[in-house]
């Protein structure tokens, strides 16, 4: 490979190595980052406000709920067989006025009435799906459950109730009481989580089941339905709290957990960790896309640069600097080059070469600033009395040769006669130097058994004679 496309390409090379490394570098800090701020910060964070706000708004109706399954007037007035309904119904009235809740209740397991504020509404019945959720609290070990449901009496919102059991001295079931409340702010607080912060918030009871969550979103009944889920659950359902990871679907998740002992709820806060690094995503692909453009910005200005000293410097190797006439190395290759076709194509090429006279002089009387503006002003002149299709060259000092295509030694010589005029009557040349600048020049034409050497020969030989003639003449070689 050319050194000047090797040096481009291990500077490329590097400038992007770097910048990709160093893209990638930042992405992966980023990305770290975000994620132990997820699991170190605002996870832990939101599940304390989580819990604050639970407990603020759980933890009174449970409290209430337990005190009226504990009450000795419910009791008794249950094991007296149920009279005065008023009594029971004024007490309902009384606890959920005080407390500010949505409904009370109380069910007796003897008559299976169901009593609200309001007093006797129904009589609960196993075959009626309504009253499906208290013959299954009946058979639940545990005192107490929320349970979430529909009531055709409230409206059929979706209430939260916390049913509490009624036991006697001896533990005998007696019925159920409760209270229910509107949990259109749990689904809020849920909600809040999910579009404010991105995460997926719900609460597990001691099987796993997810037992309050946001309605419209969950489609999660347990955590023993996602397989993935369901290999932490003996972790999840554990009393301290912990972070978890998992990974379903192509999707990573961080699991916060924290056991609500109030409610013998775990809640659950869970992230999907690609919502959160998007942002870092996004930013990584637009670093390395900046970089690159700039790194190609930069080889492209290396490449410019480089051609422009190659141009620079062919010039400088090719041109004579202080006439920009050919300089002898190029000559040589126009001249070889049309020794050769001149031997296929047999069409007139000739050369005239030129020595200005008493150079030495003019350099010693003007100083040798002169002598270079005289040879400039030569070289103006040949540019302008030559063809285009010539080429005229600085051979040396203030020697110089004109290479003529198409043209026998006649025509050559006519052309040096009016160089040699245009020189000799130039006004320029007279205001720098007085008496004008002269030169001697011999004129030779290409023949078949020539070498290039033949030729210079021929007409330094040429040249030599004009001087020794007494020069400003030509003469054919
Ligand atoms: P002749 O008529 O016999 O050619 O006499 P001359 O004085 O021209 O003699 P010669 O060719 O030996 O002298 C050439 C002089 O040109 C000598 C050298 O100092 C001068 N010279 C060569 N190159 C340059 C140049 O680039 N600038 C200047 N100012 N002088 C140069
Ligand atoms: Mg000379
Ligand atoms: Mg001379």
């Amino acid at each position: 490979m050319n050194l000047k496309y090797k040096v481009v390409f291990i500077i490329s090379f590097l400038l992007i190595s770097l910048s990709v490394g160093s893209s990638v570098m930042n992405y992966k800090k980023s990305l770290d980052e975000t994620q132990l701020q997820l699991k170190e910060s605002s996870m832990p964070l939101s599940i304390d406000n989580i819990y604050t706000e639970v407990q603020k708004n759980l933890i009174e109706p449970t409290l209430v709920s337990s005190m009226m399954a504990n009450d000795t007037f419910l009791k008794d007035w249950l094991m007296n067989d149920e009279q005065d309904v008023f009594k029971i119904s004024k007490y309902l009235e009384m606890v959920k006025n005080k407390y500010n809740m949505f409904s009370t209740f109380l069910v007796s397991d003897k008559s299976n009435n169901y009593y609200t504020s309001k007093g006797m509404l129904e009589k609960v019945k196993e075959k009626n799906a309504n009253n499906a959720w208290y013959f299954k609290f009946k058979d639940i070990q545990d005192n107490y459950e929320i349970n979430l449901d529909f009531n055709k009496y409230m409206g059929d919102s979706l209430i939260m109730f916390i049913n509490y059991k009624i036991l006697d001295d001896k533990y005998h079931y007696l019925g159920a009481t409760g209270v229910g409340l509107k949990i259109s702010y749990i689904n809020e607080m849920l909600k809040h989580f999910r579009v404010k912060y991105n995460f997926n918030v719900y609460f597990v009871d001691k099987e796993g089941k997810v037992v309050l969550s946001e309605t419209s979103v969950n489609t999660l009944k347990s955590i023993n339905d996602k397989e993935e889920l369901k290999a932490l659950s003996s972790q999840i359902l554990e009393q301290s709290s912990k972070v978890l990871e998992y990974s379903s679907e192509n999707k990573h998740y961080i699991l916060n957990t924290k056991y609500i002992k109030e409610l013998h709820l775990y809640l659950i806060v869970e992230a999907q960790i690609e919502n959160f690094t998007k942002e870092v995503e996004k930013t990584f692909i637009w670093n390395l896309i900046t970089s690159l453009i700039i790194t190609v910005i930069i080889i492209f200005i290396i490449l410019i640069t480089i051609k422009d000293y190659n141009k620079k410097l062919e010039r400088f190797a090719s041109y004579d600097n202080l006439t920009n006439l050919h300089n002898r190395r190029t000559f040589n290759q126009y001249f070889s080059k049309a020794l050769k076709l001149y031997k296929r194509d047999n069409i007139k090429r000739s050369i005239i070469f030129f020595d200005i006279d008493n150079f030495k002089e003019i350099n010693d009387s003007y100083g040798h600033l002169v002598g270079d503006i005289v040879l400039k002003r030569i070289a103006d002149i040949l540019k302008k009395e030559v063809r285009n299709s010539d080429s005229v060259s600085r051979w040396g000092g203030e020697e110089f040769l004109i290479l003529l295509d198409d043209s026998d030694i006649e025509a050559s010589f006519r052309v040096a006669e009016k160089i040699r005029v245009a020189f000799e009557t130039d006004a320029d040349l007279q205001d720098f130097v007085k008496g004008g600048v002269t030169a001697s020049f011999g004129v030779t034409t290409f023949s078949d058994e020539d070498t290039m050497e033949d030729i210079i020969s021929r007409v330094d030989v040429a040249l030599y004679e004009a001087k020794n003639s007494g020069k400003n003449r030509v003469i054919k070689g």
